[in-house]
């Protein structure tokens, strides 16, 4: 079994079974060792250490909790033994009275830097946030939603639809390339000067995880691929993706080319990689993971520890 990947893991023990349970869910929220996890503007409370960052949790009763209404909570379940609720936090400005040591950060670039346990707690947290933030009304009459079941459905208001509304994901897959000695990495006009990244893509209706590989890496670089295996996963709540990771082998002679999505698309050798070109995504993101566990496969130097190596921002929708 390898070592989760940044946001996923088992943190956490989800308590659904108690989501419809009012008075359990009513006394977590009195009870003073409940802990609420801010979300503001996106963005993730933390507190600073002098080695990172932590989770910026706060006591349930914290002052916060005040301009907070229980409609707008989600209990995310019990982490370290104590319940937990996700809080959206309205606002222009960033609420006041909260701890010095803390701020709200993008979890997208710190979450590789806060401990294992507390990066996916704060990414469940943004995720079930934002997906609340964008099913105010319901999609089959338009009418006013309401929370229910501890924040985890929105339900319709009109009787006469009454639908209920779940938190969704959006599949994507992303996978490396090679041809056992080269890896297949493209870059995108936009990207900063030198940044690579494995192909990655949204799965479309219609078709499988394993077609969704082959079609992005023909599309994008005109690659066909041979095998397809898949890797590991990761909770990608920017905002609402589970990224899937796959190898693949290409087609033998295979010549890439890019599309109008990349800029560039092109194989690289580890002794690339080792020299600092091509940069790569951050360790926190699976496309990482994925060109490091095939470099490390191949060479005597472990990516993480190649003096070399240069790192960039993670992959973005
Ligand atoms: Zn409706």
């Amino acid at each position: 079994m390898r070592t989760p990947n940044v946001f996923a893991g088992p943190y956490l023990d989800r308590v659904a079974h108690l989501r419809k349970d009012a008075s359990f869910v009513a006394a977590a929220l009195e009870d003073p060792d409940s802990l609420l996890v801010p979300v503001w503007e996106s963005r993730s409370l933390l507190r600073r250490e002098p080695q990172g960052w932590s989770a910026g949790l706060l006591a349930a009763r914290h002052e916060l909790r005040r301009t907070i209404v229980d409609e707008s909570l989600v209990m995310l379940g019990r982490f370290r033994g104590r319940v937990c609720f996700a809080a959206e936090v309205a606002g222009d400005q960033p609420p006041a009275g909260l701890p010095d040591d803390t701020c709200f950060e993008d979890l997208r670039m710190t979450g590789g830097r806060v401990p294992e346990d507390e990066a996916g707690l704060l990414a469940y947290a943004r995720a079930m946030v934002l997906w609340r933030r964008r099913n105010r009304h319901c999609g089959t009459c338009g009418a006013p939603t309401v929370s229910a079941s501890a924040g985890h459905v929105m339900k319709c208001t009109n009787d006469a639809c009454g639908q209920d509304h779940f938190p969704r994901l959006d599949p994507a897959i992303i996978v490396l390339v090679t041809d056992g000695e080269r890896a297949l990495l493209g870059r995108q006009a936009a990207w900063p000067e030198g940044r690579y990244s494995t192909v990655a893509g949204f799965v479309e209706p219609g078709e499988s995880l394993e077609d969704a590989v082959a079609r992005e890496v023909l599309e994008e670089t005109g690659v066909t691929v041979l095998d397809v295996d898949y890797h590991s996963s990761q909770p990608w709540p920017f905002p609402s993706s589970l990224m899937v990771g796959f190898t693949a082998t290409a087609s033998p002679d295979a010549v890439p080319r890019a599309d109008e999505e990349l800029e560039d698309a092109r194989w690289f050798t580890r002794e690339d990689i080792a020299s600092g070109f091509p940069r790569l995504p951050l360790p926190a993101s699976v496309s990482f993971r994925l060109i490091e566990d095939w470099y490390d496969s191949g060479a005597s130097v472990p990516l993480r520890l190649t003096p070399g190596l240069k790192l960039w921002g993670a992959p973005r929708r």
